[in-house]
């Protein structure tokens, strides 16, 4: 049986992340290391998941990037070869929809064949990588993280807002499995009164498969997807629902700093994950840094403006400078957004805990 205190005394307990960025001795104010770097390569998606592009806000005449916007690939690796020699040995390749951008396995390629990197990885939605799949894990990709939040035909719809089919993102999966692309994890964000009582299906329908699913807390991230702490399903709840049906076992963090709470069946099915970024957060062990499509640098999830890299790099700066840059923002950063959000909620409930909308990033532009 899991342990309640589990949640609550392990999740961002401890700090470095990777450890990695300790050994080139950067750290921020509150002493987290430069563990990983995410890059979203576009802001386009052929979804419109209700939590993150609601299609009344991102309809047809929504303006995305353009081409000469968005970093090419080149500025791309040239930016995570500055990360990985400040002691990143984490990528993840993210979007909008990543497998949209053109000829990815170009930058899977360059990204793998960077000297330090121990771990690429990629966040899709699965609707192309039935056919992508093979290619990717070609080019050097190692991993993928697949989201999926629901597997009733009809909850799927009115989550992603799509018409690709569930059936396909369950190919896409499979495909993943086929090309070793592992592990592959499924991420499952659940909405009150949306997908709830999809949480047990999915943990059914990957239990004994080696994939393991986590299931997240739906976050204020951004300003458009209207979000409301009621509508927030609390990891502790997800787990009551999966211990009617199994019995659990906490599992020790496989990394410092991990931001999912691993729990394992304890009949050997292999294990589930809970993402309590609402309840519990993890701000005390987040060492990811983050570049947009365009080519912004962010240090939170929940930043509103990024340091421009693409103007640095097109204004010709060199490695030197970007460099400092990069140890400069990460020496200064102080964000802790969802440690604050829970302090500043705490007692309270209802409408109005709704969090004030500044002008933050969306998800699909910082990419999750
Ligand atoms: N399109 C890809 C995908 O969906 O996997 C990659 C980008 S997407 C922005 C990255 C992750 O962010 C997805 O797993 C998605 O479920 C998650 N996400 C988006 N909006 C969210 C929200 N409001 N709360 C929690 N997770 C969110
Ligand atoms: Fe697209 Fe991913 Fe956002 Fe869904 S979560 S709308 S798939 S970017
Ligand atoms: Fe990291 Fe910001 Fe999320 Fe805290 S709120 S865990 S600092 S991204």
């Amino acid at each position: 049986m899991a342990d309640r205190q589990e949640l609550t005394s392990r999740a961002g307990r401890s700090r470095g992340g990777s450890g990695e960025g300790e050994a080139s001795g950067l750290s921020d104010r509150m002493g987290r290391a430069l563990g990983d770097l995410r890059i979203s390569v576009t802001d386009r998606c052929n979804f419109r998941c209700v939590y993150c592009m609601p299609r009344e806000v991102f309809g047809s005449d929504f303006k995305f990037l353009g081409r000469d916007e968005v970093l090419t690939f080149e500025e791309i690796e040239r930016l995570a070869r500055v990360f990985v020699g400040l002691g990143v040995r984490k990528l993840r390749i993210t979007g909008g929809e990543p497998l949209l951008r053109k000829d990815l396995e170009e930058l899977v390629a360059m990204l793998a064949s960077l000297e330090g990197v121990e771990d690429l990885a990629l966040t899709t939605n699965a609707s192309l990588l039935p056919t992508k799949a093979e290619a990717l894990a070609r080019a050097g990709l190692h991993r993928v993280t697949v989201s999926l939040d629901a597997l009733d035909p009809e909850r799927f719809r009115s989550m992603a807002d799509t018409r690709v089919p569930v059936s396909t993102v369950l190919k896409g999966i499979d495909e993943a499995l086929k090309a070793g692309l592992t592990p592959v994890r499924v991420n499952a964000v659940v909405k009150r009164g949306t997908n709830e009582d999809q949480i047990v299906p999915l943990a059914r329908r990957f239990r004994g498969t080696g994939v393991t699913v986590r299931f997240i807390e739906y976050m204020d991230v951004g300003t458009s997807n209207g979000w409301r702490l009621d509508e927030v399903v609390p990891a502790r709840e997800i787990l009551d629902r999966l211990e009617a049906e199994w019995a659990l076992e906490p599992l020790d963090p496989r990394v410092p700093g991990e931001v999912a709470t691993r729990y394992g069946y304890s009949d050997g099915a292999g294990e589930i994950g809970v993402i309590a970024s609402v309840t519990r957060p993890f701000c005390e062990g987040c060492t990811r840094a983050r570049i947009t499509a365009r080519g912004e640098f962010f240090t939170c999830l929940f930043g509103s403006r990024g340091h421009d890299f693409r103007a640095q790099l097109r204004g010709g700066a060199s490695d030197g400078e970007l460099t400092e840059t990069v140890r400069r923002i990460w020496a200064g950063r102080r964000d802790r957004y969802s440690e604050l959000r829970t302090e500043a909620n705490r007692g309270r409930r209802g409408e109005e805990e709704s969090t004030p909308a500044p002008p933050r990033v969306e998800m699909f532009q910082i990419g999750g």
